[in-house]
């Protein structure tokens, strides 16, 4: 994710309460009757340290087959319905999915009826039977997806001028559609969207067909890598779909307003090039295509929603900002497919590592194609460092959301903080050294998920000696250490005056 500075003047504090949980409240009190003598359900979750309830225990799923039908209209929910295979991995006797924005109006658990009720922002779903360890299960859900927001909920459906987009991260894939809404846990997509005429659908993945029944149309999409929830995008709107080629024949597909598509052209023609760019730092690109979809929303931010990167249009139709920068932008998003979609963090303490690394290439990039020395912003950075784990915490170690400003996770001790840790590190073992980590870490963990742990020991493995001393100073300290080669930098006065942030980008 990529926030941009406007996003920190909009208040984002919501109420608490919300329509939707009372609701939740008045559908458990009616089910509790029913499952009497069963102890009451519970929310679960995996034990994230900044999200406690996301995710699940007890099962691994393998893959999610989503269809929804798109009435025409934002105002209006979307039927749904959501098919998890999983494979189980402790006998239960419930199976709490995330979903917390929605109405369901069936669970059926290996072709057969299932109670449910909600639990927090969980769906309890209680098979006819418990479930074995070790065995497959299939959970079918109806449900509606709600594309206009609950009071206290933010993420999951963008709507659009002209339809909807997705926005999931950190958590919000459970507003939109039942899921195991971690990223530790990831799996194979299959989307069907069934859209009116005119309206044009592009989900992750390749198409692999378009079904025209009347006047709608069914546009299938489905994942050739796993993924996590957090980084589903489903785009719905009066666009055009431009190919282009790139690197070693890679397809690349852009998803445009179709009454913009000329204008931004020159835009869209950079993207061959910005993934040949990484593609020499850090080795092939990890997944079947890549894309930018440039959506008619005023986000705030960016999103590196996986093989299909969400932007808003107007950061590039209403350039506030210079071109280079907006260029290091679409590096920012793409080095994400590398570092945070394919290699995902295990737990959202992890976080620094996608941001890290995503401001590192950003940066490199304005350095190598617009003389915008790493050396100087990194030592701003230093400089601002000490100020950003007071306010935030230590790269590896973040401070909680703020209560009603969930993306307020993504604060500058994670972008601009953890690239000084990522400057500092190569400081200390060089460069040819960094680099080959570099490659190393997004070979190593393709297609899976790692943490701080990982990364601190492979750093030591390439660097040929114990790092994990030097790095625990840097991703765990309160206090900024001091910089490999350059003794002269120093933290800056804490006075606000001299509290200047880059832009939260
Ligand atoms: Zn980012």
């Amino acid at each position: 994710m990529l926030l941009t500075p406007r996003t920190r003047a909009r208040s984002r504090i919501r109420s608490r309460a919300s329509r939707h949980r009372a609701a939740a409240l008045l559908a458990s009190a009616v089910t509790v009757c029913l499952l009497a003598a069963a102890a009451p359900a519970e929310p679960l979750g995996v034990g994230d340290r900044l999200f406690p309830y996301l995710g699940n225990p007890g099962y691994d799923v393998a893959s999610y087959d989503v269809s929804f039908t798109y009435p025409g209209s934002n105002d209006k929910p979307l039927q749904a319905v959501t098919t998890i295979d999983a494979w189980t991995t402790a006998d239960l006797e419930r199976i709490n999915l995330d979903f917390a924005h929605g109405t369901v109006k069936s669970v059926e658990v290996d072709g057969r009826p299932a109670e449910f009720t909600s639990a927090g922002e969980d769906l309890v779903v209680t098979p006819d039977h418990p479930l074995d360890e070790g065995s497959w299960t299939r959970i079918t859900v109806k449900h509606t997806s709600e594309p206009v927001p609950g009071k206290d909920q933010e993420g999951g459906w963008v709507r659009t001028n002209d339809g909807l987009a997705m926005a999931n991260q950190a958590d919000a894939a459970h507003l939109v559609f039942p899921c195991n809404d971690h990223p530790s846990d990831k799996a194979f997509f299959t989307f069907h969207v069934t859209a009116p005429k005119g309206y044009t659908v592009v989900a992750n993945g390749l198409p692999v067909g378009a079904d025209q029944v009347g006047s709608k149309t069914t546009w299938t999409y489905r994942t050739q890598h796993p993924m996590a929830t957090e980084l589903a995008q489903v785009s719905i709107g009066r666009s055009s779909v431009l190919h282009r080629e790139g690197p070693h024949g890679m397809q690349v597909r852009d998803v445009v307003p179709s009454a913009d598509a000329k204008a931004l052209q020159p835009w869209l023609d950079k993207t061959p090039k910005q993934i040949a760019w990484l593609e020499g730092k850090v080795g092939p690109y990890p997944f079947e295509t890549y894309g930018v979809l440039m959506a008619q929303a005023d986000t705030g931010f960016e999103l590196e929603t996986q093989t299909l990167s969400l932007f808003e249009k107007n950061l590039f139709t209403q350039p506030a900002y210079p071109q280079w920068y907006v260029e290091s932008i679409m590096v920012h998003e793409l080095s994400h497919q590398w570092f945070g979609d394919s290699v995902s963090p295990r737990t959202w303490s992890d976080v620094w590592l996608n941001e890290g690394h995503a401001t590192w290439y950003e940066a490199l990039y304005a350095e190598e194609t617009a003389h915008k020395p790493m050396e100087d912003r990194m030592k701003a950075a230093y400089a601002n460092s000490d100020r950003w784990r007071a306010a935030g915490g230590p790269p590896a170690l973040p401070k909680a959301p703020a209560p009603g400003q969930k993306i307020s996770l993504f604060r500058p001790n994670i972008y601009d903080g953890a690239a000084l840790a990522l400057y500092a590190l190569r400081q200390e073992i060089g460069k040819p050294a960094f680099e080959r980590l570099e490659r190393t870490w997004v070979q190593k963990h393709r297609d899976s998920t790692a943490g701080t742990a990982d990364f601190i020991s492979l750093a030591s493995t390439v660097a040929g000696r114990d790092l994990s001393g030097f790095l625990k100073g840097w991703l765990y300290g309160e206090k900024t250490p001091p910089m490999p080669g350059h003794p002269d930098w120093k933290p800056a006065a804490s006075s606000p005056k001299a509290a200047k942030d880059r832009p939260r980008k």
